[in-house]
């Protein structure tokens, strides 16, 4: 493909990100090359490769693949810099740089090239927060990256969109290149599979792609769903799947549900991959994304080096943004780019302005009269004992955790609570909420009522 074919085929892009997105971001790219799966594109700077990555990129992927280029990764460089080209946006956000050699972006073993998509080098474990809602699947991750014997075969990773699984498998295959560099670590989406499949069928060409994919030594296939309803692929992944757990090679699957939540998959490929260690990745809690919302500052702090943040901005994201991780650091990443370009301290009023529509999508006020009535349901007593004078433990305790729920989820302030629990002084509710957070660290009981309580609250 070239630059002026580029250009017909990015006019599809127009409806899927919108004609004002289209003229800011879209249209000032122009195509470098396409090479081996990657498709490069030039940039006037290097933030705002960074940005058309974040929020084009599975767009412009899309159409690409629809224009026939089996594109699996899109790369952003700056012309005319000191540094060569090379010296690609990717590089200037990632935590820690992989090794040069481990940066190359297809896997070549003994001179000959595996069937794998490239991998992204900021996904690794060193950049992956771990949290109470993915130390199971990140446990089992380290185990598979271990390497050793297989004890668990598949590893099945599942978990709504944007909770880490690609980086997961990313972090894995990293791990396992590292430890045995001689290993045959073959990472790439069912879709890549597919069309390989597709491609090797059309040019009668099956007796390779077999042997191929029978070789490798560990085998990881991201988003499993998408063979769904599609029978052809179907049949080949499964034999491809038998022919390696007979092998004893590891397998590792994702997928956007369980095992039996997929509709269109054969009854023996569900028992296939339930075979194996099912782990699923539940949606974050506050204290992972704010986790998240810390290491990202870091990184970004290197390529905004002037920029402040004022204190509860990352707490208040971390309340209000708790869909998927991919929209906090989209919304971290835009708040960046607008307090660079202001030129200042990035404050609430800046936050809310800047993010003003993502904060609106997760926006529900949540009043204390709500927080009360949710809490009294939840340990059982009256609202009257909750809000009342009584100090037995069994009132104070729900008591100090309402108090601190308000403190945390809404905007009033400590007087402001104080009233609505019956007229104590904000001293009382300061000593609630300081007796909850230090509750919280060691009593996981209480660490997991409230986070019972914070999700009701928000759904
Ligand atoms: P999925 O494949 O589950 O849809 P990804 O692995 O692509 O999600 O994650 C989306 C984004 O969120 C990535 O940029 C990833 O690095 C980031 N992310 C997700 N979970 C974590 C985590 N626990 N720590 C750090 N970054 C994370
Ligand atoms: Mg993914």
């Amino acid at each position: 493909m070239t630059n002026e074919t580029w250009g017909e085929v990015r006019e599809n892009l127009v409806s899927a990100v919108g004609k004002n997105n289209y003229v800011n971001w879209i249209e000032p790219l122009e195509l470098a090359g396409l090479e081996g799966g990657v498709a490069t594109f030039f940039v006037p700077t290097t933030f705002m490769g960074t940005w058309v990555s974040r929020n084009f990129g599975d767009d412009i992927q899309k159409v690409l693949i629809k224009a026939g280029e089996p594109v699996s990764r899109i790369e952003f460089s700056v012309p005319n810099q000191k540094e060569p080209s090379s010296k690609s946006v990717k590089q200037e956000v990632e935590a820690q740089p992989a090794p040069e050699s481990l940066a190359k972006p297809s896997a070549i073993v003994g001179g000959e090239e595996l069937p794998g998509a490239p991998l992204d080098s900021r996904f690794t474990f060193d950049s992956f927060v771990v949290g109470k809602p993915n130390e199971l699947a990140h446990a089992a991750a380290r185990r598979v990256s271990e390497g050793g014997s297989v004890t668990f075969n598949p590893l099945f990773l599942y978990g709504g969109v944007g909770l880490g699984k690609t980086h997961l498998m990313h972090a894995i295959a990293w791990e396992l290149r590292t430890r045995s560099p001689g290993l045959r670590v073959v990472y790439l989406s069912a879709e890549q599979f597919m069309y390989r499949f597709v491609q090797a069928l059309r040019d009668k060409d099956m007796i390779a792609f077999k042997q191929l994919f029978r070789s490798v030594d560990v085998l990881m296939i991201d988003d499993v769903q998408f063979i769904a309803g599609k029978d052809a692929t179907q049949e080949e992944f499964f034999h491809t799947f038998n022919a390696l757990v007979d092998q004893n090679k590891q397998i590792i699957v994702s997928s956007d549900r369980a095992p039996t939540e997929i509709d269109g998959i054969e009854d023996r490929i569900v028992s296939r991959l339930q075979s194996g260690l099912v782990v699923d990745l539940h949606p974050t809690n506050y204290e992972l994304r704010l986790g998240i919302l810390q290491q990202k500052v870091e990184l970004f702090s290197e390529q905004f080096p002037n920029l402040e943040i004022q204190d509860g901005v990352l707490e208040f994201l971390a309340h209000r943004i708790s869909t998927n991780v991919r929209v906090l650091e989209g919304a971290l990443m835009r708040l960046f780019a607008f307090g660079s370009l202001v030129g200042r301290e990035i404050t609430m009023e800046l936050t809310q302005d800047c993010l003003a529509d993502v904060i609106r999508a997760s926006d529900r006020k949540i009043t204390v009269e709500e927080i009360q009535r949710k809490v009294s349901d939840h340990y059982n007593i009256r609202l009257s004992d909750l809000i009342g004078p009584k100090r037995v433990r069994t009132f104070a305790r729900p008591r100090q955790v309402a108090m601190y729920l308000s403190k945390q989820m809404t905007t009033r302030s400590l007087p402001e609570i104080g009233r609505r629990f019956g007229g104590r002084d904000h001293t009382t509710v300061m000593h609630g909420v300081r007796k909850i957070e230090e509750l919280m660290q060691h009593d996981s009981q209480i660490a997991d009522d409230l986070e019972m309580l914070r999700r009701a609250l928000e759904a």
